[in-house]
């Protein structure tokens, strides 16, 4: 059986070795992310390089994500490395401070002592400790600890309720887009962007850069939740990056926002990927929880197009296992997918000719019960169309364009296949497509599949055609 959702790991000390990360490559990983938050920009290509070498060597398509750090707060470095806070203890927050104590800790972005007020909640290292904030006079914020336990080294701070002035791309953001562009990253994540702006901002740079990457807005501040429809507009595809989310708008409200952006983001033809904590107690153990299990089926049946493992993969024991789990428990999820194909369909409203043609493939898929739909493709946009409702039906992009082959790597039921035609037959092409399909082992003789394609061939346009084929028929 084959996979229809898509597995993003990022890659850390736990997975930088070619054994293990081959290894997670067989297990089923699809996309692979590079989190800039760590690391050094060397660290990353060494990475990238190797992840393609072991990807050609498996036959496997694998897309390389990179995760801009954004404008995260942090607080500074401890004397001690760490400092153990107790409930109702006073803690400063001071600008103005170099190496932290028991007392006090420096942060890495001045500004915050304008933003906050007496009577702001702060929370550290994603809310695990909460602090009351009772005074505010440049350079110190003056807090009491409501929630106390280890507070270590440069662990984030949030506002409850967001509003922190700090901007999407920093001077860091600015230089690593150029780090991505040079390393061909096919996707490009931009952390706590608060407006559509914010994207379009990233998608100049990337561009100047010369960069290709497909743009993902990591949805993570309360702000962005208002503006989610121009984030959406803006970018590809979005990540439901719940750890800050949840932080900034309340754990108990995460899980109906996924299901809202994840409806919203297919209803506009854009990608998902469903982010942090999905199989968290695989850092240390062989085996997923219950609930872990759960959250993985449920946004699968959520209908994301990708999972994501955060410090499981990067740090864990178990980075291999963990990869195997998801997969398993994505394919099970798949099978009870609902299908609600009809309904969902009636209601599109499309009126460019490659978006009708790719919607009439999907409906004749999902009646004629085909094995497959072919979607020859250079910019991928036939196969995005295609896979946004789910039909059941695998999506096979036969794309001359190596870049396209790797972005398709994150879509949900979408299997990026090269296929090289130079030449204007019609008939040719179809063949070759049905060849590829075969020599695979995608079908076989006497399958029915749909194939769309754009006419007249050989010259650059939009999909227009669609044709019903069983296979081997013809010859
Ligand atoms: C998140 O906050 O959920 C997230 C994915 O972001 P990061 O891991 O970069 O903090």
């Amino acid at each position: 059986m084959q996979r229809n959702t898509k597995i993003v790991a990022t890659l850390g000390p736990a997975s930088s070795e070619r054994e293990v990360l081959a290894r997670m490559i067989a297990a089923g990983v699809d996309v692979v992310r590079l989190n800039f938050s760590h690391g050094t920009a060397e660290d990353h290509a060494a990475r990238a390089t190797l992840v393609r070498e072991v990807a050609r060597e498996f036959g496997r398509t694998v897309g390389i994500m990179v995760d801009l750090q954004g404008p995260k707060i942090r607080v500074g470095k401890f004397e001690q490395g760490k400092i153990q806070l107790g409930k109702g203890e006073r803690f400063i927050l001071d600008a103005d401070c170099t190496v932290g104590n028991q007392e006090r800790v420096g942060l890495d972005y001045r500004e915050l002592v304008r933003d906050v007020r007496a009577g702001d909640v702060l929370l550290l290292d994603d809310g695990r400790i909460v602090l009351d904030v009772v005074d505010v006079h440049p350079p110190e914020i003056v807090t009491t600890v409501r929630h106390g336990g280890v507070l270590s080294n440069n662990k984030g701070i949030n506002r409850q309720g967001g509003g922190l002035t700090a901007p999407a791309l920093t001077a860091k953001d600015i230089k690593d887009v150029k780090t991505a562009a040079h390393l061909k990253a096919d996707f490009l994540a931009v952390s706590f962007p608060k407006s559509g702006a914010d994207m379009y901002m990233a998608r100049e740079l990337m561009r100047a850069a010369g960069g290709h990457a497909l743009l993902i807005a990591k949805v993570e501040r309360a702000e962005a939740i208002g503006a989610l429809q121009e984030i959406l507009d803006a970018s590809d595809a979005i990540m439901v990056a719940r750890g800050d989310l949840a932080v900034e708008v309340g754990d108990a409200a995460v899980p109906a926002l996924q299901k809202r952006m994840i409806r919203m983001a297919r209803e506009r033809s854009k990608v998902t990927i469903t982010a942090t904590q999905m199989m968290e107690s695989m850092i240390s153990s062989p085996v997923p929880t219950r609930a872990e299990v759960s959250d993985v089926a449920n946004a699968v049946l959520d209908g994301t197009d990708a999972v994501m493992l955060s410090g499981e993969t990067a740090a864990g024991r178990y980075p291999v296992e963990t990869v195997e789990a998801m997969a398993r428990v994505c394919l099970e999820a798949e099978k009870s997918t609902e299908v609600t194909l009809d309904r969902e369909f009636l209601d599109r409203v499309f009126t460019r000719i490659d978006q009708s043609i790719a919607m009439a493939a999907l409906f004749t898929a999902y009646h004629l019960k085909v094995k497959a739909i072919a979607a020859l493709t250079q910019s991928g946009s036939t196969a995005l169309w295609v896979s946004r409702l789910n039909s059941g039906v695998p999506v096979y992009a036969l794309t001359p364009e190596i870049t396209t082959r790797y972005k398709l790597s994150l879509f949900r039921s979408v299997f990026p296949l090269m296929l090289q035609y130079q030449g204007d037959n019609r008939e040719t092409l179809v063949r070759l497509a049905e060849d590829k399909l075969l020599q695979d082992g995608y079908v076989k003789p006497g399958d029915l599949i749909v194939i769309a394609f754009g006419e007249p061939i050989g010259l650059p346009g939009g999909t227009n055609t669609m044709k019903i084929v069983r296979v081997g028929e013809q010859r």
